[in-house]
């Protein structure tokens, strides 16, 4: 019975084999090497956040042993920052990175899979995507216009920006030109500011010209790279606005099913390698950049006036629920993301935050 039973497995073994020589399955072609363009909405090598797609290119080409190519292209170099969705919607270039927020014209979800004022952490919004349901509405968002989202980096909680003039009250908001994109900017209108969007290339000329009075960013680490410091005299915090946006990696959904699987899960892992390390990244380069501003370039570092991010809270919660119900999908996006956000929101009050709150 045994041999017979080992003999039935050679022979399915050899079966296999010979299966696979006479018939090689057409998505497996070890040989051939994909070649991709991938356009980011960053200026080329911006630390963190167009260093992570370069990451991204790199880990696949290592893991794939040369067997997918990727090229990373800086904003503007191959499209202009904000054409990078239709590019590779359009299947101009193969993959894009930049933020689910900036595509907020196109459909209203979009802000839920980047973040939202006073919405979800880093580490909540990384639990919502990958287990509570996140990236499959991401995944349905984003499939008629035939691309493929993933979530592919973090900056953690942002710093509120950089002002040339003190925010002492509510009266202070009021006519405010501040470039400040997604739902913060329409959260700022109401609280009686001038939202602007700008792509990160052009708001150092913007603040230093005085076309704006404020603006935010990222962080420490990315604004002091873009030299904010020298054109502006407050840094405020917290980024009440972007409290852990999370960044995309997207792709061609044609691009993505002329792949073998084994490519397809490279590329996931990849995204994923970089989603866990650019946090990793900004935990300890903010650090360091914020200690450069305040000790080396002088910078003030201010909080925003309680009465300031109270009327802020507010205003965000009405222009959330406004927006949870532009259109169906977009309801559920936001039925999901309030919902997981509440359950994350009282655990964490006795772990995360109450642990914060008692460290110091
Ligand atoms: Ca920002």
């Amino acid at each position: 019975m045994r041999v017979c039973v080992a003999l039935l497995v050679v022979l399915a073994l050899g079966a296999c084999g010979r299966e696979s020589a006479t018939a090689p399955d057409a998505t497996v072609l070890p040989d051939k090497v994909y070649q991709w363009k991938l356009v980011t909405t960053w200026p080329k090598n911006l630390p963190a956040l167009g260093t992570a797609p370069e990451r991204l290119a790199k880990e696949v080409e290592l893991m794939s042993n040369g067997r997918l190519k990727i090229r990373v292209f800086g904003a503007g170099e191959l499209v202009p920052a904000m054409e990078v969705f239709d590019a590779v919607s359009q299947g101009n270039a193969e993959m894009g990175h930049g933020a689910a927020y900036y595509w907020r014209g196109k459909l209203a979800s979009a802000e839920f899979f980047a973040t939202v004022p006073f919405g979800m952490n880093a580490q909540e919004m990384n639990g919502w995507l990958h287990y509570g349901g996140g990236l499959e509405l991401w995944q349905e968002a984003y499939a008629p216009f035939n691309l493929i989202p993933l979530a592919a980096g973090n900056s953690g909680v942002q710093m509120a920006g950089w002002f040339n003039k003190e925010i002492n009250s509510l009266e202070d908001l009021k006519g405010l030109k501040m470039r400040i994109p997604g739902l913060g900017g329409e959260v700022l209108k109401r609280a009686g500011g001038e939202p602007v969007t700008l792509p990160g290339g052009e708001i150092f000329t913007a603040l230093q010209t005085g076309v704006i009075d404020a603006t935010e960013w990222v962080g420490p680490y990315n604004d002091l790279a873009l030299g904010l410091h020298t054109v502006a005299k407050y840094y405020y915090y917290p980024g009440w606005h972007e409290p852990g946006p999370t960044l995309e990696a997207i792709i061609n959904k044609d691009a993505w099913e002329s792949l073998p699987p084994d490519l397809q899960a490279m590329v996931k892992a990849a995204a994923r390698t970089v989603n866990d390390d650019m946090l990793a990244e900004f935990t300890v380069r903010n650090a360091s950049a914020l200690k450069t501003l305040i000790y080396d370039h002088g910078v003030q570092v201010r909080r925003l006036p309680d009465d300031v991010i109270e009327r802020l809270r507010e205003v965000s919660a009405e222009v959330l629920a406004e927006t949870g119900k532009v259109d169906p999908l977009t309801t559920r996006v936001y039925e999901s993301y309030t919902a997981f956000a509440k359950s994350a929101r009282e655990y964490h009050a006795l772990s995360e935050q109450a642990y914060l709150e008692i460290r110091d």
